[in-house]
């Protein structure tokens, strides 16, 4: 469960964070829109601690972000996070990406811990891949590889930040469908930025819009989509991107 009160961010004098309030409740999946320079990297990068905040409150599976003592490993530990450029590392193979934070961080048996990896591998379609190095792949792959040795942290919450905005448009279908899959089939909350309304109509429970740091809007997704938003940026935005 995540939830902000009245949180306020700052990069030096500038305010990126306006008084968020959101909750999101364990299982739920929730896309963020809006449009370039809005907030939303930086809001979901507090989520996992990536970016600090400077008032309010932010609980995040029990822990408040916002208090010093919070240890972030704990909380990292609990929160994946797969990026537009998927930061694999380059001189892992794909199972080694995989299999490298649940040894580390969580000390799985190491048979359990590559049993764990080819059974997501499969789940992501790229079992055959499993030996290849990143550079090796194709960037739907990279991504999907990037899903995959998130959910190895077996996570309660996994943040998507524009996953598939860096891949040509024939690999975005393949990296959808495995996040569809996800939402679907596991109890994961989800926090997605990303302008693939499709996938949002889809699969998300909610729709949050931001511009300047704030949240203008905050839909089940059968509002957002079937009944217009009530907020008039909110709206633009959305005739503009379906
Ligand atoms: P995009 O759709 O382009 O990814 P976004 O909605 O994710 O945009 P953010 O990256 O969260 O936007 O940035 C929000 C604002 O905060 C922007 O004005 C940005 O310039 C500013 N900002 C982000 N990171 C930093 C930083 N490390 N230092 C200073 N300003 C920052
Ligand atoms: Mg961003």
């Amino acid at each position: 469960m995540v939830e902000f009160k009245d949180v306020q961010k700052y990069f030096g004098d500038f305010h990126a964070l306006k008084d968020i309030n959101l909750k999101v409740d364990s299982g739920e999946t929730v896309v963020v829109i809006g449009p370039s320079g809005s907030g939303k990297s930086t809001l979901i990068r507090t989520i996992n601690g990536l970016e600090s905040i400077q008032s309010g409150q932010l609980i995040v599976n029990g822990y408040d972000l916002a208090s010093k003592k919070t240890n972030l490993n704990l909380i990292r530990k609990d929160v994946g996070m797969v990026f537009q450029h998927f930061n694999l590392y380059a001189n892992k193979t794909i199972l080694e990406n995989i299999m490298l934070a649940p040894r580390i961080v969580l000390h799985r048996d190491e048979k359990e811990n590559k049993q764990i990896a080819n059974e997501l591998l499969e789940k992501v379609g790229l079992t055959s891949q499993a030996n290849k190095f990143p550079a090796q792949l194709s960037g739907g792959q990279q991504q999907r590889a990037a899903i995959a040795r998130s959910l190895a942290m077996k996570p309660k919450c996994l943040l998507f930040d524009e996953p598939t905005s860096a891949l040509d448009p024939e690999m975005i279908g393949d990296v959808l469908n495995v996040m569809k899959d996800i939402a679907r089939d596991s109890d994961m909350t989800m926090i997605v930025v990303t302008h693939e309304m499709g996938f949002a109509r889809e699969v998300a429970n909610r729709v949050v819009f931001m511009a300047d740091g704030q949240i203008l809007e905050d839909d089940s997704s059968d509002v957002f989509f079937k009944g217009e938003p009530k907020n008039e940026r909110a709206k633009r935005f959305l005739s503009n991107i379906i």
